[in-house]
């Protein structure tokens, strides 16, 4: 069940909310995978989406890491492809930092939040939510990461007023989803 906490941050087209819950259950245009380099599954939240979308979004990047990313997607980087059997349209996909083999984590977890809005903005996408990326296994601390989201996000809502996007930040716990409020105030 996926409960809603707050309405933080608003401008005239764009806003920030935070949720807690199942990424996967989100009726959005687009949700964001924290998946890795090979883009062919692994856990977390990149297991709950595959296990939930189904064989179609496996076998779009498939296809991704035949043509555009044969070694793998680069950490910072991000793909998009169909949500197969999910309520989202689409799945972005982008490879977050692993935080203690990173040679700029922050610099790379601040890319991939970007490079999603980047697509998502380019696909038309209205409605888009993303997980804690590098914040499980990949071992980014939360409260950094929840701050480098909230200010990526709002540079891109300042250079891009008119995206009129609504970016739901989805934490998997009530305390992550402390710190994503107190990154937001
Ligand atoms: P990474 O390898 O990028 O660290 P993980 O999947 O291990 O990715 O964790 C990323 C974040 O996603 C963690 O904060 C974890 O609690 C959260 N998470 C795991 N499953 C889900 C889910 N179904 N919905 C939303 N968030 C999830």
């Amino acid at each position: 069940m996926t409960r809603e906490s707050v309405i933080v941050n608003d401008t005239a087209m764009n806003s920030i909310q935070v949720v807690t819950g199942d990424i996967t259950r989100l009726a959005m245009d687009a949700i964001v995978n924290a998946a890795n380099a090979s883009l062919l599954g692994g856990g977390g939240v990149d297991g709950a989406i595959h296990r939930a979308g189904g064989p179609a979004i496996l076998e779009a990047c498939r296809t991704i890491r035949q043509t555009l990313y044969p070694d793998g997607l680069p950490s910072g980087e991000a793909v998009v492809t169909t949500g197969g059997q999910l309520p989202a349209r689409l799945v972005i996909h982008t490879a977050g930092p692993i935080y203690h083999a990173d040679p700029d984590p922050a610099g790379h977890l601040a890319q991939c939040y970007r490079r999603c809005l980047e697509l998502a903005h380019a696909h038309g996408v209205k409605r888009l939510a993303f997980p804690g990326i590098s914040t499980g296994v990949y071992g980014f601390p939360k409260a950094e990461a929840a701050r480098i989201a909230v200010l990526t996000i709002r540079t891109f809502f300042a250079q891009n007023p008119e995206a009129g996007l609504s970016v739901t930040l989805v934490a998997f716990s009530t305390a992550d989803a402390q710190l994503l409020q107190q990154a937001c105030t």
